[in-house]
């Protein structure tokens, strides 16, 4: 008889292969300003899920990826996927994909191939084929005659959205929920693309728990980013609560006093942050905190969806 594992055989042995930390470590955290007594704060570090299949990237890369691994065929998986120059999650799945021997194809806003950023260097270095896109062509990337001209060009079998966020990635935030302990009655989670904060609240109303769910923007999108995350969901009369005062300016925009918050954050509380995604979120949280916001609850959940690599340098 021929040995075959079990579905969560192969799950443990993937995530072997490709080093993942689960669960994520919960650590208390406690803030200069916090005037609210009965508030407790911890951080969930998805940061330190992985090196460089970074937090949330891997949280929604995670149902796709296992899936194809559950189920290979005889041929590897050809996957592709879109982003920007710095993007962590062309970063995660092409990290992935070279770990498991896997073709994939990168569509990258823009042409960087005279000036690579480290991101793309890297996927240079993991044998990950990139495709160099116009602004107008980028702009067709959910388009199906787009995409399929796209595939038949490349080879390639399954296509994941830009920055992974769809409706089967959201089934990960769920595996986050469940690592939750009970008195846990809010959550604060960066949004961009609008992802995991989907998933979060998905996630909390299958498993009918009651946990606040309260998003910082990133980027400017007051409304945008409401419908956003609410056509992501399968029951779109779920209310979305997110903060729009932290973006800094718009996606990746940054001043002087988010610059220092950054730094002196990650002194003071021994956590890298960067000022894309978690240094907006603990500068959103900090002042929400000043205005007594979370009085109303008792232990709070910042998570920390990693993200660290974007904030590099070009060399
Ligand atoms: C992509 C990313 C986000 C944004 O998550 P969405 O699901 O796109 O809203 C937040 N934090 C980090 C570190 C990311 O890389």
């Amino acid at each position: 008889m021929v040995y075959k594992p079990t579905t969560t055989q192969l799950q443990i042995n993937l995530q072997n292969r490709l080093g993942i930390v689960s669960p994520s470590p919960l650590q208390p955290i406690e803030f200069k300003d916090n005037t609210s007594e009965d508030t407790t704060f911890y951080v969930k570090r998805d940061d330190r899920i992985h090196p460089i299949v970074s937090g949330n990237k891997w949280r929604k890369l995670s149902p796709v990826i296992t899936k194809l691994y559950t189920n290979l065929a005889d041929t590897p998986p050809k996957l592709m996927s879109f982003g920007g120059g710095y993007s962590n999650h062309l970063h995660a799945l092409g990290y992935c994909c070279y770990l498991l021997g896997w073709p994939f194809v990168a569509c990258v806003r823009g042409d960087y191939s005279n000036n690579l950023t480290p991101m793309l260097k890297d996927l240079t270095s993991w044998h990950t084929k990139i495709v160099w896109m116009n602004k107008l062509d980028y702009r067709r990337k959910n388009d199906d005659s787009f995409i399929k001209a796209l595939t038949q060009q490349y080879c390639a079998e399954h296509v994941i959205p830009e920055g992974g966020s769809h409706a089967d990635s959201l089934e990960g935030m769920a595996t986050l929920i469940s690592e939750l302990p009970a008195e846990i009655d809010a959550i604060v989670c960066p949004v961009a693309s609008g992802g995991t904060m989907a998933g979060l609240i998905q996630a909390i109303t299958k498993s009918k728990r009651d946990i606040a769910v309260l998003g910082i923007a990133v980027l400017k999108g007051q409304d945008y980013l409401e419908e956003l995350v609410q056509s992501l969901l399968a029951n779109k009369s779920l209310s979305i609560n997110i903060e729009h005062r932290f973006h800094f300016g718009g996606y990746a925009k940054r001043d002087a006093t988010l610059t220092e918050f950054c730094q002196e954050f990650t002194q003071r509380h021994n956590m890298p942050i960067e000022p894309v995604y978690s240094g907006k979120l603990f500068f959103g949280v900090t002042q929400l905190i000043s205005e007594g916001y979370f009085d109303q609850y008792r232990h709070v959940v910042i998570l920390h969806t990693g993200g660290l690599q974007g904030a590099r340098q070009t060399s």
